[in-house]
């Protein structure tokens, strides 16, 4: 509670005194019991100042919010139950939350109801898991069963992405043995967007995937368009969602993800937009079996024990934290009115950044259509010393990026704790830094 209440009063970023300190932990192995209470002492006196603060309301790196209070409490809570959620049966507070929050999820979100689901680490899982179940479906389609025989031998899959996929995308289907280099990339436009005109003619065993958000511009692939072509030919469509996804619970943003309900699987993940804590991502895919044939530590075609979800079912791990808990207290204590007002009041937000950092004659770089603001302040050397600059300054965070070959502050609005009053301060401390 005191490094929550402190946080505001403080640089965001650890000032370099505090990371020097953190030496205090270089003790030998102790050789016997000590006092719990000391190492807490120790943990917050050296442990918390050298802290981003990562949950405060002026971080604006990478995409991520703080946490909801209430998800927090619900994480100690749920930590304090210590419940090992890969089966149903032994676990059945857990497992039933993570149900529950599921079925709210698909609605929330606006995706198929009875659509299957994961709770794992974050979105790069939650993309292995929808690729691994993309895997299963188009392999099994060509009369192949990928978990019992791998990929020796097996028929070809065209995987189909977009040239500005993230990496996690890229690395998943890397993990998969689908090659990190053996996919035909889409060509974009300039704002990151899959141009169609330059989508390739599908057939065989195909895979597309499409991304929602971009991590530098917030822009979202044409995904109705996409996903009609795709089922046209039989191909199986993935979703990129991290953070653009939510936009679905938007009403002014939900025109961005029109049509997203006609893919076959998503992942988003929880600890950006929805703010709990880390670490929470998600995985949906349209039909459960073809996530359970991935996934499942038993062989497809056993039987589910039990009349539940065993959870551990659809994810990589077996033994597993019951990451859903603080994604049901987040959805239960905000309601759909209440993501829709987080969502779009962070949108609104990065809105202001761009008006007011453009009307002092800063270059705002993207189209501002989420919660994404890129921003140069002349050349590369000059922004890069105004970032800096910013970060040591303290009065908020933001980070580096490259966007097309241009050098960028990127801003990502992604908090429920930021104010206008927060944008404002930040926008004040980012001119005093760049007018320096
Ligand atoms: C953040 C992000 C990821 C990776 O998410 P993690 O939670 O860090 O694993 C994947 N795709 C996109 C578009 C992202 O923004």
């Amino acid at each position: 509670m005191r490094y929550l209440d402190t946080l505001d009063a403080r640089s965001v970023a650890p000032s370099p005194e505090a990371v020097a300190a953190l030496r205090a932990f270089d003790e030998p192995l102790p050789a016997g019991p000590g006092d719990p209470a000391e190492t807490l002492r120790l943990l917050d006196e050296v442990g918390s100042p050298a802290t981003t603060a990562m949950a405060g309301r002026r971080f604006f790196g990478f995409v991520i919010g703080g946490s909801l209070p209430v998800t927090l409490a619900a994480n100690w809570l749920a930590g304090a139950w210590d419940q090992n959620t890969g089966l149903y049966r032994p676990t059945p507070g857990t497992a039933f939350l993570e149900q529950v929050a599921l079925g709210w999820l698909l609605e929330i979100l606006r995706l198929p109801r009875g659509a299957g689901g994961a709770f794992v680490t974050g979105a790069t899982v939650a993309n292995l898991c929808g690729l691994a179940a993309a895997r299963h479906r188009v392999l099994a389609n060509a009369g192949w069963n990928v978990e019992a025989n791998g990929l020796f031998g097996a028929p070809p899959v065209t995987v189909v992405v977009s040239a500005e996929a993230h990496p996690s995308v890229t690395k998943a289907l890397g993990v998969l043995g689908l090659g990190r280099s053996r996919v035909i990339k889409v060509p974009v436009d300039d704002q990151g967007r899959m141009r169609l005109a330059d989508f390739p003619a599908l057939s065989g065993p195909t895979i597309v995937c499409v991304q929602l958000g971009n991590v530098n511009t917030g822009s979202c692939d044409p995904v109705a368009e996409v996903c009609r072509r795709a089922r046209a030919a039989g191909a199986w469509v993935h979703v990129d969602g991290a953070f653009g996804l939510w936009a679905a619970a938007a009403p002014s943003r939900s025109h961005l993800t029109a049509g997203v309900g006609e893919a076959d699987s998503w992942a988003t993940d929880a600890h950006k937009w929805l703010n709990v804590p880390y670490d929470c991502g998600l995985a949906f895919v349209r039909d459960p079996h073809a996530l359970r044939a991935a996934m499942a530590i038993t062989a497809e075609y056993l039987p589910t024990e039990s009349e539940f979800r065993n959870p551990g079912d659809f994810t990589p791990e077996l033994s597993r934290r019951a990451r859903g808990v603080e994604v049901w207290a987040a959805l239960r204590t905000l309601g759909v009115a209440g993501v829709a007002d987080l969502i779009e009041r962070n949108c609104a937000q990065a809105r202001q950044f761009a008006a007011r950092l453009a009307a002092a004659g800063c270059e705002i770089l993207n189209d501002v259509v989420l919660n994404q603001v890129l921003v140069a302040f002349g050349d590369a050397e000059r922004t890069k010393r105004v970032i800096q600059g910013v970060q040591e300054d303290g009065t908020c965070w933001a980070g580096i990026t490259v966007w097309q070959g241009r050098t960028a502050m990127r801003i990502s609005v992604s908090s429920w704790a930021t104010t206008e009053a927060d944008v404002e301060r930040s926008v004040e401390a980012i001119l005093r830094v760049a007018q320096r």
